[in-house]
């Protein structure tokens, strides 16, 4: 069996195809085509699974799409997206768009959620029972293992840990999703850029301020570089961000009894400086037993989008249940 995991991005699409041995045998990265529109678009992503289809033949082609936004798993439709700059595309019936050009009924989900699975089939080798996976970079997102399935709640949006609520949702900061105090509000880039600016007025010859004055864009590395060279401003947005993490993340524990946790995204790449703080946080809690056994990891691949999609449509094909709901 092939199965063939399909990304989709406000950029980028990734396709991976896998076999059922974990490989990959295709990975092929294409800028999101928005000059044909929301038709044009299936289209490309339909001629990939014809064209891989033809060449894995007589093998049996599996396909899962992750989409970003809110989506109906079970239905096959995205049902909104802020990201996919299409016209009128709210209640989008992607899986049957595909079907129809494909023959193939693909599985659809959350990016985010199937970026999960490929961290638990492929990173952790399907160690662990319970886990979540956080996304961090502009958004926060994530997705969760529950009794080593994917879990994907009662209309599919499990795992948005970045909305829960860390702060007064009256007087916190404002989120991307239009709340205040969300997770995402403090720990996605735009509100980590939010305190670094406030420490900037704050501290404006800290090295901190250097290096950003220094960049034509803001981009989140920059804070990393000034902690590298010992910033006390930087080493504080990090403290900040790690204890914030650690507070939604000690949230979800005590919720679900989690046993790993893994954070991925472009900011777990600044694991080494936010660590301490968040994992501070954890050991704090007076509940101590959810907390003994909990393994926090970092998954630095950026493709568990595509890994996961793929790696998901061969599993939910060998339980038999087409489309994985
Ligand atoms: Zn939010």
């Amino acid at each position: 069996m092939i199965g063939i995991g399909v990304d989709i991005g406000g950029t980028f699409v990734k396709f991976f195809v896998m076999n059922e041995k974990r490989e990959i045998l295709e990975q092929v990265k294409v800028e999101t085509d928005y000059a044909k529109g929301a038709n044009g678009f299936i289209a490309q992503i339909a001629d990939f699974i014809n064209k891989a289809k033809q060449k894995y033949a007589p093998k049996q082609v599996v396909v899962a799409v992750g989409a970003p936004g809110d989506v109906d798993n079970e239905q096959g439709v995205l049902r909104y997206n802020p990201n996919l700059k299409f016209q009128q595309v709210d209640n989008w019936p992607m899986a049957q768009q595909i079907h129809d050009l494909t023959g193939i009924l693909p599985v659809l989900g959350n990016d985010a959620t199937l970026a999960a699975w490929g961290v638990y089939e492929a990173a952790l080798q399907r160690q662990g029972t319970n886990i979540l996976v956080v996304t961090l970079g502009t958004g926060v997102g994530g997705g969760l293992i529950l009794n080593k399935d994917l879990y994907q709640g009662s209309s599919g949006t499990a795992g948005e840990i970045g909305h829960i609520k860390i702060a007064d949702t009256q007087t916190g900061p404002v989120c991307g999703c239009g709340a205040h105090g969300c997770l995402e509000a403090f720990v996605g880039t735009i509100g980590i850029k939010r305190r670094v600016l406030e420490s900037i007025k704050k501290q404006p010859d800290s090295v901190l301020a250097k290096c950003v004055h220094a960049q034509k864009d803001f981009k989140i590395a920059v804070v990393s570089q000034a902690a590298g060279q010992g910033c006390p401003e930087a080493l504080k947005i990090w403290q900040d961000t790690g204890r914030y993490l650690g507070i939604g993340i000690s949230n979800a524990v005590l919720l679900l009894n989690l046993d790993t946790v893994v954070l991925t995204g472009g900011v777990s790449g600044a694991a080494p400086y936010f660590m301490p703080a968040l994992t501070h946080v954890l050991h704090e809690q007076q509940f101590k037993t959810p907390f003994e056994r909990l393994k926090v990891m970092v998954s630095k691949d950026p493709n568990m989008g595509g890994i996961g999609a793929a790696l998901y449509a061969i599993h939910c094909a060998r339980k038999d249940r087409q489309p994985c709901a």
